[in-house]
């Protein structure tokens, strides 16, 4: 028996994931090894959270509240959109990224993407049998809007900007986006991923979820995550902000309804400690600086980051062997693009990382 006969034609011709999630290697580690390859932030959520943690673990025997109006309501408040009818929520950005593919995507439906970029992207796209269209990002590795625009074609059917971008760390001025945003018809869904958002150091910067609040009338979804500023990533929690109408139709996936308690709980009292995000941005940026100028002094090319973590190319040195030589002394990071991504983690890791990389380039 053929096994691969049962499946959706879109799966048969799905080429492989080339996310570092979905390699079959456990990424589970004791605390002694330093993981600063997957962007998680090193110092938790904030003890608010952590009390809500504590209350919910009694009770999980219970469902979830489906519709997670507590999350969605002090969300909408946070954010200033008018209801909770304005939000979804969902598994992880990772899963309203596959709900995207699920409930919009046709067979041969377009979808442009920045290259390099998120790959869940990429990968919702080829489930769905769409057809991802990379754009190159620039010599700076940003977003290249122009490019992008230039790109749309009638089968365009979504634009996708990760901002501040993963794995590059870069980002696109707010009032740019804002304004690249506007320019695309109608007949296009823009999706803007804002996982890092939080981190960003610039005071001009703005959450696109702003157009939303303006009455904005084409279709846009923001994407936002307790996975990183939040430090809530093992569970699993994402939100997507939209016009009622749109998000009322990611509710058409299964997916939208299968958050969990816990996560849920966490994430509804982690929103109403903005200070403590705040005091973990101010930490991340003092730490990427110290981080960016040691790389720099050893010679490696560093891409400016408004993020958590820092994409770099050592001289001469395979990335490869840059991520063996970390390993080695239990510092986990990532080499994507041919490159290395560090996540910054705290003072003491980071001076770890810093130590290693001089007895490496030494
Ligand atoms: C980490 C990350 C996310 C978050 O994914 P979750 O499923 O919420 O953990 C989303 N988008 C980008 C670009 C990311 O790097």
């Amino acid at each position: 028996m053929e096994y691969k006969t049962l499946l959706r034609d879109s799966i048969k011709a799905l080429p492989e994931s080339k996310r570092a999630a979905r390699q079959p290697v456990s990424s589970y580690t004791t605390p002694d090894i330093y993981r600063l390859n997957y962007n998680e932030s090193p110092y938790g959520p904030s003890p608010k959270a952590l009390e809500a943690l504590a209350e919910a673990s009694k009770r999980p025997n219970i469902y979830p509240d489906w519709f997670s109006v507590d999350l969605k309501t002090e969300f909408a408040k946070l954010h200033g959109l008018p209801d909770m009818m304005h939000v979804c929520t969902a598994t992880g950005s990772s899963s309203l990224i596959n709900i995207l593919g699920e409930v919009f995507l046709n067979i041969g439906d377009e979808v442009i993407l920045g290259d390099p970029s998120y790959e869940a992207f990429r990968d919702t796209v080829n489930v769905a049998g769409g057809v991802p269209v990379m754009v190159p990002l620039d010599a700076d590795m940003k977003y290249n809007l122009d490019a992008m625009y230039a790109a749309i074609t009638p089968k365009t059917k979504m634009i996708v900007v990760v901002n501040p971008n993963n794995p590059t760390g870069t980002y696109v001025d707010s009032a740019e986006l804002e304004k690249f945003i506007k320019k695309v018809p109608e007949n296009i869904l823009v999706i803007v991923d804002e996982a890092y958002l939080e981190f960003v150091s610039k005071p001009e910067t703005y959450s696109m979820i702003k157009l939303i609040n303006e009455g904005y009338e084409k279709p846009l979804l923001v994407l936002k995550t307790f996975s990183k500023a939040y430090g809530m990533a093992g569970l699993r929690i994402g939100v997507a902000a939209g016009k009622p109408e749109l998000i009322s139709y990611l509710g058409k996936s299964g997916a939208a309804w299968n958050i969990n308690f816990l996560g849920q709980r966490m994430a509804a009292a982690a929103l109403q400690d903005q200070a403590y995000i705040a005091d973990i941005a101010a930490k991340n940026a003092v730490e990427r600086d110290k981080i960016t100028t040691a790389l720099e002094e050893l010679g490696c090319k560093v891409y400016e980051s408004q993020t958590n973590f820092i994409l770099f190319k050592v001289p001469g040195i395979e990335n490869t062997e840059v991520y063996a030589k970390l390993a080695e002394q239990k510092v986990l990071i990532g080499a994507p693009v041919g490159m290395n991504r560090v996540s910054i983690g705290t003072a003491e890791m980071n001076d770890k990382f810093i130590k290693i990389m001089k007895e490496i380039l030494k």
